[in-house]
Formats: structure tokens, C-alpha cells, sequence
């Protein structure tokens, strides 16, 4: 039975719970606001099923890229926040009659994975969401859609990919796993504690410390930390990123807005790119990596960042607390834009 000792050894991927099969596995929200599996000792009966299914204490070591591409990508819409390579993907699956599953901001601002069977849903995907999404029983429903022989597309953190990869237990050709460079995630209850506290004088207040202590690795889950997944080792067919020095990398697309890095880890995620359409050219994978701190190595744990958990709950202003953290420095402007966008989507 499942037994949470070391928080960072558990990524919240939710496979455990998926599996179970006297579904006596929930997961709960813990006081930081990060979500945790926990079997009740008197339905578990002693299957080891949730054991065996956890990809954090069966991570495999990274293997390198098959191949490291770049996209050139058009807008795809009106103030586009999509590098466009995950809407190519989707119009080809959906064409096909599959369904593609990806994180969304729902209108009480919550972000979960849901399914798209039509080009809306998936563009309400788009976009990064600065918070680990909920994923309830999306793995259940993939396995439900495949054994139904329908194509499908999962999208989603390195973790929740391998999470999905362990659960379904097998390569599945009907399958493709497509995750993006991860830097870590924030848990859902900072998150709705945090738009709480903003929604009543939104827009006048000052919206950056939430993406400030982000950047700063303050709020990331434990197992962000040292993540065994982000460097390539959880299954997935493409891993997306953003190419910042597209110039020097590729300088054929250096007048593209928009250029998107493809790590192509298997014959199928090469086969599905290379059906999209786009403008694709390889490239130097240590060059286009450089920099690149969401795919590589470990992340220091910041030194207040106990102090920042222990303290929230008792703060009678969350939003002047958490500035309280904020290091002061240069945050790029980007950064910023990207949350004030987010706050502003619903
Ligand atoms: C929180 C976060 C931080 C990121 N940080 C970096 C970075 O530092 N460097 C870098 O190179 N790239 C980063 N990325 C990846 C980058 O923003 C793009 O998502 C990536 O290049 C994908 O390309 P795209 O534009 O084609 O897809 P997009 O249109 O960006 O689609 C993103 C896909 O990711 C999924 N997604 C979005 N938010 C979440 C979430 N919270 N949990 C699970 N799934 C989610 C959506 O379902 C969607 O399918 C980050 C992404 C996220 C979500
Ligand atoms: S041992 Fe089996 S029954 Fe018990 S919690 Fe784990 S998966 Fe569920
Ligand atoms: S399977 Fe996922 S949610 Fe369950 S213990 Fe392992 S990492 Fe945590
Ligand atoms: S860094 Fe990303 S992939 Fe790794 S545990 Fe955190 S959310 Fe999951």
C-alpha cells in the first residue's frame, strides 16, 4: 500500500490512485496546497499495484533525443500564446476522429486536464498555466479511449506523462506523449489562494509576485527539485520548448516569431511531426539547449522556501506576503506578461 514518507519522492502524478483496483486511493491536498495520494488500510487489499505503478521510484536513466528539431510556426491566433506545434498535432488527430488531452483554466480559474474532440477546446489548451493542473481521471478515460480504438494525443508535464506511460503499462501505437520543458509547478491551493486574493481588487494590485516566487523556485513542488523526469527519461514521444536563441541555432527562422524546439524521442514522434506541415530544420542540440534551465539538471531548494510554506496560512495579506519573499532583481519582461495575460484569459 502507498505510503507517502518523503514528499519529494512523489510527483502527484496520480497513477497510483488510477490503478488501484478496490479504489481506495485518494489524493489530498497537503499544506503547502500540493496534492498526495492516500490508500485507507481497511479496503486496500494488498495488491501492490500502486507500488509497482510509481514511475518516481521506477525512473529510468535519461536517454538522449533521437533527434533535436526546430518548427517554424505561423500565428495560429489572435494574440497567439502557442508556439503552434501542439495545434498542428491536434488538427491531425481530431481530422482522424482521436481526442487530444491537455490543461485548461476553467472559469473559476482551477486548471485541469480535459478532453478536446474539436479545434475550440483544444485552442482553450494553449498556452502555459503557471500551476500543477488537476488530472482527476484522465488516465482512466485514455486507457477507456484506446481499448476503444481511438487515437489520442496526451499533453502535459514530464511527470504526468510518465505517470500515464506506468499506468497504461505498454507502448500504445494509437498513443502519442507529448510533454514540454519543465521548470516545476506550483501546487493548486497557493494557486487558489493567490486568485483569491487578487480577485477583489483585480485589476489595481500588483500581479507579479506570483510568477516572481515561480521564477525563484520558492513555491515548486518537492519533487521539482530533483526531477528524475524533466532530462528525458518518462516515456514521452516529443518533448516541446521554447528556442531563445533561435538566431544563433537556426538563423534560417530567426525573422519567425515564434520558434519552437522539438526533441523527438521516438519513430512515432517522429512520424507524427514530420505529418504536420511545418517548416522543420535540425539542429545542434548542446547549442539549442544552452541556457535552457527547464532541461537540464537539478534546481537548488531557496533557503526560505519552508518559512514561505509555514507562514502563508496565518498572512492576513496574501498578496503583500508574498512580495515579502520576492528577491528583488531584473525579471524579464516576458515573465510578466505571461501571468498578467493568464490572470486576464476568463
Ligand atoms: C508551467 C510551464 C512552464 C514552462 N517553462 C518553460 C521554460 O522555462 N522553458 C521552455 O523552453 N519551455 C517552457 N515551457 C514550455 C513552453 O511554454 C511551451 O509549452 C512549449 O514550447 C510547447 O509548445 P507549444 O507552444 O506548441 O504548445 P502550447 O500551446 O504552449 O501548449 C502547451 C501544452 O502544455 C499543456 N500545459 C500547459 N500548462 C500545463 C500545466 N500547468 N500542466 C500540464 N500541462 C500543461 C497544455 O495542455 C498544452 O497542451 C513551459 C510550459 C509550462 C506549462
Ligand atoms: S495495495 Fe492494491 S488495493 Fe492497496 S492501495 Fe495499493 S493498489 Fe490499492
Ligand atoms: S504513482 Fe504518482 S501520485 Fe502515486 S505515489 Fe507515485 S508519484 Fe505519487
Ligand atoms: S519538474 Fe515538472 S516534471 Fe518534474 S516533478 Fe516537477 S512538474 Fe513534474
Amino acid at each position: 500500500m502507498i505510503r507517502i514518507s518523503d514528499k519529494s519522492q512523489c510527483c502527484g502524478c496520480t497513477a497510483c490512485m488510477s490503478i488501484c483496483p478496490a479504489q481506495c486511493i485518494i489524493m489530498r491536498r497537503d499544506s503547502e496546497g500540493f496534492d498526495y495520494p492516500m490508500a485507507n488500510p481497511d479496503l486496500c487489499i494488498s495488491c501492490g499495484k500502486c507500488e509497482d505503478v510509481c514511475p518516481m521510484t521506477h525512473a529510468k536513466d535519461a536517454e538522449g533525443p533521437v533527434e533535436t528539431l526546430a518548427a517554424r510556426v505561423p500565428d495560429y491566433t489572435e494574440n497567439n500564446p502557442s508556439g503552434g506545434v501542439l495545434p498542428a498535432l491536434a488538427a491531425n488527430v481530431i481530422d482522424e476522429g482521436g481526442l487530444v488531452y491537455g490543461a485548461v483554466m476553467n472559469p473559476d480559474m482551477t486548471v485541469s486536464h480535459t478532453d478536446a474532440s474539436d479545434m475550440q477546446v483544444v485552442e482553450r489548451m494553449l498556452g502555459a498555466e503557471y500551476v500543477q493542473s488537476e488530472l482527476y481521471a484522465s488516465f482512466e478515460e485514455v486507457r477507456y479511449e484506446l481499448e476503444a480504438g481511438r487515437k489520442v494525443i496526451f499533453t502535459g508535464t514530464p511527470c504526468q506523462i510518465a505517470g500515464l506511460r506506468a499506468f497504461i503499462g505498454h507502448d500504445v501505437p494509437e498513443l502519442l506523449l507529448v510533454d514540454f520543458a519543465c521548470p516545476g509547478v506550483p501546487g493548486p491551493g497557493l494557486w487558489e489562494k493567490y486568485v483569491k486574493a487578487i480577485a477583489p481588487n483585480h485589476p489595481a494590485r500588483s500581479r507579479d509576485s506570483y510568477v516572481l516566487l515561480y521564477q525563484q523556485n520558492m513555491t515548486l513542488r518537492p519533487s521539482c527539485y530533483q526531477c528524475p523526469f524533466r532530462k528525458g527519461s518518462n516515456g514521452s514521444d516529443l518533448t516541446l520548448a521554447v528556442l531563445e536563441n533561435a538566431a544563433e541555432t537556426v538563423p534560417e527562422f530567426a525573422d519567425s516569431k515564434s520558434v519552437t524546439l522539438i526533441r523527438v524521442h521516438s519513430d512515432k514522434g517522429r512520424k507524427s511531426i514530420s505529418a504536420i506541415g511545418l517548416p522543420l530544420k535540425p539542429v545542434d542540440p548542446v547549442l539549442a539547449l544552452r541556457g535552457n534551465k527547464a532541461l537540464e539538471g537539478d534546481i537548488p531548494v531557496p533557503e526560505r522556501r519552508d518559512e514561505f510554506f509555514k507562514g502563508i496560512h496565518s498572512a492576513k495579506d496574501i498578496i503583500k506576503y508574498m512580495q515579502g519573499f520576492v528577491v528583488k532583481e531584473s525579471i524579464p519582461a516576458k515573465i510578466r506578461e505571461a501571468v498578467r495575460s493568464l490572470l486576464t484569459k476568463n
